[in-house]
Parts: C-alpha cells; structure tokens; sequence
C-alpha cells in the first residue's frame, strides 16, 4: 500500500497544479486561499470570517463555505493543515522538519536482555517474546484541547480586521504568500518580468517558516480555529490496534509518540491537534496504526 507521506505529496500537488492551473488558464479553481468551484468552497475559514468582519456584512456565500469548513473539521479534524496547507512543505523545501525525529525508530536496545544485535522484523519478534506485561501509552506533550498563543493571534486577527476594516492577516498568510510566490517566479520566466513581488513574498516567507520556525504551533490562526472546530468524536482519526501494538506486549515502543510531528499520542482518544498526516501510520514497525474513517471511538 502506497505510504501515507507519498500520498500527501500527490494531493499537495494536485491542489497546488490546480491552484496555479487556475489562475493560468482561468479554470474557475478557488483561489490563494480557496478551493473548489463556484460557491462551493473549501475556504480559510480565517479569511473567511475576516472578510465578513471587515465589511461588517454578512454574506450567504461566506456564511456557507465557513458551513463546509465546519463540517469537515468535525469529519476529519485538522486534516487541512496537512493535506491541503502548504506550509509543511515549504518548510521542508527549505529544510526546516516538522518533527525532531523523523528517523525515529524502535531503540535499539532490548529492555529485558539489553541485547542490541538484531535488526528489522527479528527485532521486533525479539522484543515482542522477550517482554510480557503491558505498559500504558505513554501520552504525547500536546494530547487534549489546548488554548495558546494561537488563539490570542485569531483573535487579534478578527478583532484588527473588525477595526480596520480590511483582513489583516491576508497579507502574512504563508498559504497566501506560498501560491503568490510560485506565481511571481512563473511569471518572471513566462515573461521576463521582474517585480519587487519576487523578492519580498519568498522573503515574508522565510522569516516566517524558516527563521520563525514555530509558526504552526504558535502563530497560526487557521491552526487555532481548527484546533477548537476538531472533535474528539470525529470520524477520521489514528486508531491503535491494541493487539499489535508493542505496548500490550510490553515493550517500550515509542516510534508513534517521537515521530508525530504535533507532539501527540495516538493511542490518546482525545487529539484535537492530530492532523490525520499518516505518519504515525508509516512509522509503526507493526503496522498497528489505522488512519480510516470509523463511526468507532
Ligand atoms: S502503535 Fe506502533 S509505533 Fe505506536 S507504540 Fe504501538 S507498536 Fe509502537
Ligand atoms: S497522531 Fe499520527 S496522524 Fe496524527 S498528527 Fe501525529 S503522526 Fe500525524
């Protein structure tokens, strides 16, 4: 089966090709910060309330795409914010990891015998007859509704754009200044034009993903508006195979945990964080994660 990282490379593509697409060939694809067609559209529910507050006019159309941002955020959680979003991406281009352990991987001494010479499946197998009792999960630093820096940001947000009546954040928001930039540089080689766009969105960029690396856990107000719409009663989450994971035979299995890049558990029932990125799912040496829509808690 094709790894869950591969497969959010394809959808960022499709979504970015399409984006750009859009405005190339005037497709009528979204736009910066939408997608779909017509009226209906997968919208930053950020820009979209922004835009509202702004023109203190409430519109039926915002009123709606906000509706199916709402409903699939109780579907499927944050699953925007690595599915869709390019930011992690961006970061990646530039080098920046989303997670301090993406090599993570089952330590590589045994806890019972301290042996460390097996490799690969014989490892685990190893592991798995040497060890017996259970152990609890071991719970990730960010499990549970968290209210933080975030917030204060969406809220500063929406009440700025109330005030000034334009939507503030519009002009920092790295979706906004990722599918500015790429165009910017297309349309310099297309046609040989340079504009000071080339120069100062990239630039924007970089400050805010590269050299103010902590923009998703502790700036952005899509994240945060996200975090408070994600159900721990979603459909779409991880859920653990307790009978194949280490853990219920004992062993001291940490790979889920070190390599979730929001710094949650999936074992925890309540992530609100999580952003169903799969890659808890490829990292499990027993492949005891599942990232499929259950009606099961
Ligand atoms: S779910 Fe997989 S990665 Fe997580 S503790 Fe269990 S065996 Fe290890
Ligand atoms: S729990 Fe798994 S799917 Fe959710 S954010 Fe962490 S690594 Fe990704």
């Amino acid at each position: 089966m094709m790894k869950m990282s591969r497969m959010r490379a394809l959808v960022a593509l499709v979504v970015i090709g399409l984006t750009i697409g859009s405005f190339v060939f005037r497709l009528g694809f979204g736009s910066y910060s939408s997608f779909g067609f017509g009226g209906l559209m997968y919208a930053c529910p950020v820009g979209i309330l922004e835009s509202m507050l702004s023109t203190k006019i409430p519109t039926w159309s915002g009123v709606f795409c906000f509706a199916i941002v709402v409903v699939i955020t109780l579907i499927a959680g944050k699953a925007f914010c690595s599915w869709i979003c390019p930011t992690p991406w961006v970061r990646r281009i530039f080098g920046v990891r989303d997670s301090k352990n993406d090599d993570a991987r089952l330590g590589s001494k045994c806890a019972s015998c301290s042996c460390d010479q097996l490799e690969g499946e014989r490892k685990v197998a190893h592991r798995a007859a040497c060890s017996k009792d259970p152990l609890p999960a071991v719970g990730g630093k960010r499990d549970g509704r968290l209210i933080d820096g975030r917030h204060g940001v969406l809220a500063g947000t929406l009440l700025s754009s109330f005030v000034l009546g334009f939507p503030v954040f519009c002009l920092a928001c790295p979706i906004g200044l990722t599918f500015a930039s790429v165009l910017a540089i297309g349309y310099a080689f297309s046609q040989h034009v340079f504009m000071w766009d080339l120069i100062v969105f990239p630039a924007v960029l970089v400050v805010e993903l590269v050299i103010f690396g902590s923009w998703c856990f502790k700036v952005c107000p899509v994240s945060a508006m996200l975090s408070l719409l994600s159900s721990r009663k979603r459909i779409v989450r991880p859920r653990v195979g307790e009978d194949a994971c280490l853990r219920t035979q004992g062993v001291d299995c940490r790979v889920c945990v070190d390599i979730c890049p929001e710094k949650v558990d999936p074992h925890s029932l309540d992530i609100p964080e999580c952003t169903q990125c799969g890659a808890c799912v490829d990292a499990c040496p027993m492949r005891a994660i599942l990232l499929v829509p259950s009606a099961k808690r």
